[in-house]
């Protein structure tokens, strides 16, 4: 596998074109953007560190049926991925409620929904990712109704793992943020899973090991993403490649 050329540059990753057409090459970045850009600094060893994360999760869902793009681990900020064509629909998962919930719906954060909650926004940063439903997302031929109905499947499913796996790590899992894509006429789980797309509570003090330390200028970022991999990966300490 040859990486060529510069594909796409987002805000926490880039996108290289690779000698297959098929496959693509993501680079993950240190750099944390938050409220659609409007927030921004350089954590070091954060992309590092989601790369793992997300390799993790991705393997993880893998194992258990789901159609994932990861392919393999290329470098410690790199993987391999399978080529999408990216549906601009935000996919979130809530078991508690947090953030923009909370927000609008006015339920104190830490409350239990007593059924998980699906959600769906248009992904489009100028328009601040607004909430849409299945009307909107057919109205504007985003996705089909059997595409929808794959990517709550997958959703569900997702959480379905994920909850049990982590509270058996000690970790809440509040809410988390999917991606999907077309290849190959399939429905296919895009983009990253890590703390800067999921919500993760320590079970013990509650403490956020998220993103939210960023968007809250709470510090300790980068400390919070090592310890949900070090408890993911069960290790004393995990060594981060480049690190001294
Ligand atoms: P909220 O709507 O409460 O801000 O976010 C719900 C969940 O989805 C959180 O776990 C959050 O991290 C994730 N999420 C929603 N939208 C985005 C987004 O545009 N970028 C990222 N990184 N995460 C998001």
């Amino acid at each position: 596998m040859q990486k060529k050329d510069f594909l796409y540059e987002g805000k926490a990753k880039i996108i290289y074109r690779t000698d297959d057409p098929v496959h693509v090459l993501v680079e993950f970045k240190d750099d944390a953007t938050a409220f659609d850009g409007v927030k921004k600094d350089r954590l070091e060893d954060k992309g590092v560190l989601n790369n793992r994360l997300s390799a993790h999760f991705f393997s993880l869902l893998e194992q258990h049926g789901i159609n994932t793009h990861y392919i393999k681990t290329i470098s410690d900020r790199e993987m391999l991925v399978k080529s999408l064509e990216i549906i601009p629909v935000e996919v979130i998962v809530r078991n508690i409620a947090a953030g923009s919930l909370s927000k609008r719906l006015g339920i104190p954060e830490k409350t239990e929904l007593k059924k998980t909650v699906l959600e769906f926004s248009l992904k489009d940063d100028e328009l601040h990712d607004p909430m849409i439903n299945h009307y909107h997302i057919y109205a504007m031929d985003l996705a089909k109704p059997e595409e929808m109905a794959e990517m709550e499947r997958v959703a569900l499913k997702v959480n379905e793992i994920l909850v049990p796996y982590l509270k058996d790590k000690n970790i809440v899992l509040v809410d988390f943020k999917l991606e999907f894509g077309r290849h190959n006429g399939e429905i296919v789980l895009g983009d990253e899973i890590s703390p800067d797309t999921c919500r993760f509570w320590d079970s013990s003090s509650g403490e956020k090991m998220d993103k939210d330390r960023f968007r809250r200028d709470m510090g300790g970022v980068v400390e919070a993403y090592r310890e949900v991999l070090r408890r993911l990966e069960g290790g004393e300490n995990p060594a981060v490649e480049g690190e001294s």
